[in-house]
């Protein structure tokens, strides 16, 4: 099939117009060659932008326009067609001037044959499919190059959640470890709480079960012939190792369960006043001879009605009268009183007793102490470190004061608004 070359002549002069298809007409060869002619600026432009045409000769004076002024117009990167300038006479200057406005060629008016705008045409429309062929090949590799950051945007998108993926197993794996020796300490400590238990209470049970047996023995070979107040003194002694060991099977029993953490906190609504009374007349049934227990409530609200674990407030009572009760001489006078503030609750217990000396009182909270002047008085040490373990599940606080054969006073504060992760405080 033959080749059809389709040429549109921008030309504002019928003369030239004339001489440049007659010049086209005279090409010789296999190609057809079909000439267009526009002869206004905006005919040229109009025409141009049907992109019908292989090729556009142009002349460089259009009137009013130039023939830069078309180029200008109709050149763009998605449109290329060869522009070949046709201009009066050879001019550097001009000739720069078209070809930096992309211009293709130019050739001088009245010096062009038939071959010169043959030879310009095909080396025009040569330069243009180059052109167009390197465009594509850029577009090509534009989508390439942006198909490969788009992947390779990606795997990095794919590597940080794998990253975040293997740091969060990281932590799972750390908090667990924690957790595990956290178990494992806990674990050890119990084990250490028992086998010291062990030890002291086969040191300690030993006294109490010889003076039961003793007692009940006596009782039992010589009932008929022992005085009535001897029978009474055996069933009170009885009684009071009896209790004694209950205390310390009691004390032990707490320790474990606070320290296995399987203590819970059970708030119920009470009368503190209330409660605080019937623990001292339950105290006062095994004070010493002579003993009393004095309450003072310094509580505006009576009754005094709080929302608190009954079984934790009153084993801290227990405990404290205890120690009191113990740790004073027969005769002497133990006080409670019940202080309240808008915030906390505060029981103070006060005895005459031996005291704390100075320099052990640093150590009296913590597991199994026993100050030196109490060797020859039963005790094992636990007591007061499970009266923190009680006010630590309350968010409250102990603090003391102790003078040696003076006596001590203890007090504690709950808060009336319970923060139960809160952390025992012991003041100094
Ligand atoms: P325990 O009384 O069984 O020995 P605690 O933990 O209750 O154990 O008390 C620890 C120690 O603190 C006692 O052994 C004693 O030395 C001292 N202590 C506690 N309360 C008093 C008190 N009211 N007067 C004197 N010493 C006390």
């Amino acid at each position: 099939m033959q080749e059809i070359v389709r040429i549109l002549l921008v030309e504002d002069d019928h003369e030239d117009y004339l001489i440049t298809r007659d010049l086209i007409r005279g090409i010789s060869n296999e190609k057809r060659y079909v000439l267009d002619w526009a002869a206004t600026y905006d005919d040229a432009v109009r025409v141009l932008k049907e992109r019908r045409h292989d090729v556009c000769l142009i002349d460089y004076n259009l009137g009013l326009y130039s023939g830069l002024d078309v180029v200008k117009a109709c050149a763009t990167s998605e449109y290329l067609i060869p522009f070949i300038f046709l201009t009066g006479q050879s001019d550097y200057e001009l000739d720069n001037q078209v070809m930096q406005a992309g211009a293709t060629d130019f050739l001088v008016k009245g010096d062009v044959t038939s071959k010169d705008i043959e030879r310009t045409i095909r080396y025009g429309i040569q330069h243009v499919r180059g052109l167009d062929k390197i465009r594509s090949l850029s577009v090509t590799l534009e989508k390439r190059v942006e198909e490969r950051t788009r992947a390779l945007a990606e795997t990095v998108l794919a590597l940080e959640a794998s990253n975040f993926t293997l740091q969060k197993a990281i932590h799972d794996k750390e908090v667990a470890q924690e957790r595990a020796l956290d178990a494992l300490h806990k674990e050890i400590k119990l084990n250490e709480l028992k086998s010291r238990f062990i030890t002291m209470a086969s040191h300690e049970f030993r006294t109490p079960l010889s003076t039961i047996l003793s007692s009940l023995h006596l009782l039992q070979h010589h009932v008929a012939g022992v005085a009535e107040d001897k029978t009474a003194r055996h069933f009170q002694r009885i009684r009071s190792n009896v209790t004694l060991l209950t205390e310390l099977l009691n004390d032990f029993l707490s320790l474990e369960k606070l320290e296995a953490g399987k203590m819970n906190v059970s708030p119920e609504n009470f009368d503190l006043h209330e409660l605080v009374e019937e623990t001292r007349r339950e105290m006062e049934d095994s004070a010493k001879p002579g003993q009393t227990i004095q309450y003072f409530s310094r509580c505006a609200n009576q009754p005094c009605m709080v929302t608190l674990d009954k079984r934790h407030v009153k084993g801290i009572l227990i405990n404290l009268l205890s120690n009191a009760i113990k740790y004073s001489e027969e005769g002497k006078e133990i006080k409670i009183e019940l202080v309240c503030d808008p915030s906390k609750y505060h029981i103070k217990v006060t005895d005459h007793g031996i005291g704390i000396p100075e320099d052990e009182q640093e150590h009296l909270f913590e597991l199994f102490f026993r100050a030196r002047n109490v060797t020859n008085i039963k005790g094992t040490g636990l007591g007061l470190n499970i009266v923190t373990k009680y006010l630590n599940l309350m968010g409250g606080s102990i603090a003391f004061t102790s003078e040696l054969e003076v006596g001590s006073t203890f007090t504690v504060s709950i808060p009336v608004h319970q923060i139960t992760t809160g952390k025992t405080s012991v003041l100094p």
